[in-house]
């Protein structure tokens, strides 16, 4: 146990469900935050409200941030620009990508901390993301951590270090399943896809097909198809 309390940010994707595992088995207090921000994948709240529910978290924060629906400029926020199908690209900032979104992310999840005496910010950055989207890098991380003990009350008057723990950094996504099927992650209620149709993953987009790829090299099933497979049945 390293620490009494911590939030994490929960989007409801693997990645964050796989942090929020690793913070339940290290800190006594888990809270999560989850942001509303005009994504078209919306969907993704309805399991980040099953993931915080299956975890037993102390609270689960919603926050709205349309303010990034309004500055558009992603294919996630702006319904004029499509989501691109396919691969990830090599390198390169991808069209998926959401101007400063996890920055505002992490100064607003920061902002509860202070309120809440929350020291402790988990996040789910990974290898798999570090070439296409450029607020995933392990020196984002660092310079978050940085601002938030620049700025920070915790910090300023209580003498408290702030830390931002990245407990993924380095691991790509067949990496990040490995390590979360032996915590008993639920990945039947992750949700990775930018277009859903009618509650199903599309299959197509980006992060779709890197999602079947790294099920595939683990060599399991995708337990979220297997779920709405076994649901489709029973109905
Ligand atoms: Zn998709």
């Amino acid at each position: 146990m390293e620490n009494d309390k911590c939030i994490v940010l929960l989007s409801g994707g693997i990645d964050s469900a796989t942090a929020l595992w690793w913070a339940k088995g290290r800190f006594r207090e888990v809270y999560v935050i989850t942001f509303l921000y005009g994504q078209r994948h919306s969907l993704e709240l309805e399991y980040a409200k099953k993931l915080a529910d299956l975890a037993g978290v102390k609270e689960h924060i919603t926050v709205n941030l349309d303010v990034l629906r309004r500055v558009g400029g992603s294919a996630l926020t702006d319904e004029d620009l499509p989501v691109p199908e396919g691969a990830y690209p090599p390198e390169g900032t991808i069209s998926t990508y959401v101007p400063m979104r996890n920055s505002l992310f992490g100064v607003v999840t920061g902002a509860y901390m202070e309120v809440y005496g929350i020291t402790d910010m988990v996040i789910g950055v990974h290898a798999s993301d570090v070439p296409n989207y450029p607020d995933t890098r392990p020196e984002w991380a660092a310079a978050l951590e940085a601002l938030l003990n620049a700025g920070s009350s915790l910090s300023f008057d209580r003498k408290l270090r702030i830390r931002v723990h990245t407990p993924l950094v380095g691991l790509k996504k067949p990496d990040i399943i490995r390590m979360g099927l032996k915590m008993g992650v639920p990945y039947e209620w992750t949700w990775s896809c930018y277009s859903p149709v009618d509650g199903e993953p599309c299959g197509k987009c980006p992060t779709c097909i890197q999602r079947a790829e790294a099920f595939k090299e683990v060599g399991v099933p995708d337990p979220l198809l297997e779920r709405i497979r076994k649901e489709k049945k029973e109905v």
